[in-house]
Parts: structure tokens; C-alpha cells; sequence
């Protein structure tokens, strides 16, 4: 589906207004639709791979998920994890904050 909800917004405004509250009804049904789509996003169990998880509330305002076919309960990563371990990269090997040389700085 190529078409994005600014193209049906523009299409929908060319419409004579007898037809608008009809169409308003539809695209709200289709913009309900693809929010759903958005939030069942693929997830997958990350013990056994499994696609079929059921959302099991929330854990630290993220989603949780339990997994159907083995049982595992886990959240969503979006990403946390890796802005995690990048934070802490940067930690380990940063400068240590003292006699810092200037020479190292050639930007600018
Ligand atoms: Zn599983």
C-alpha cells in the first residue's frame, strides 16, 4: 500500500461534502486499522523465535510480551539496550576528564 493518510487526507478534502461524513467514517476506519498494524510491529521470542506472542501488559511503561509457544515473558528492546552499552562504551572509553590536550581537538 503505497497510499499515506496525507494523500487520502488531500483526496478526501476534494470531495463534495454530502460525501465527506461517509468518507470521514471510512478513514478513520482505515487510520484505526493501520494503527494496529503499526503496534503488532513483528515480535519475536527471543528464547525460542517464535512470532506468536501475546502482549502481556506493561513492565517499566514498555510493552511485555509472553510468548505462546514456550512461555517466555520478555519486552520490547526498541533499541533501549543498545543506547545502553553505547552509554557505557563511551564511559570506558572516553577521556578521563583531566589533562586533556589540546592538540587532539583539530575540528574547529
Ligand atoms: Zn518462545
Amino acid at each position: 500500500m503505497n497510499i499515506t493518510l496525507k494523500d487520502i487526507i488531500g483526496l478526501a478534502k476534494e470531495l463534495p461534502e454530502e460525501s465527506f461524513a461517509e468518507t470521514y467514517e471510512k478513514l478513520k476506519e482505515i487510520k484505526e486499522k493501520v494503527d494496529a498494524e503499526k503496534e503488532d510491529a513483528p515480535v519475536s521470542c527471543p528464547k525460542c523465535g517464535s512470532i506468536s506472542v501475546n502482549r502481556n501488559g506493561k513492565r517499566n511503561g514498555r510493552q511485555a510480551y509472553i510468548c505462546k509457544d514456550c512461555g517466555k515473558t520478555f519486552v520490547e528492546t526498541s533499541g533501549s539496550a543498545i543506547a545502553y552499552s553505547s552509554k557505557r562504551k563511551r564511559v570506558e572509553t572516553g577521556d578521563p576528564g583531566h589533562g586533556r590536550r589540546r592538540a587532539d581537538r583539530q575540528d574547529g
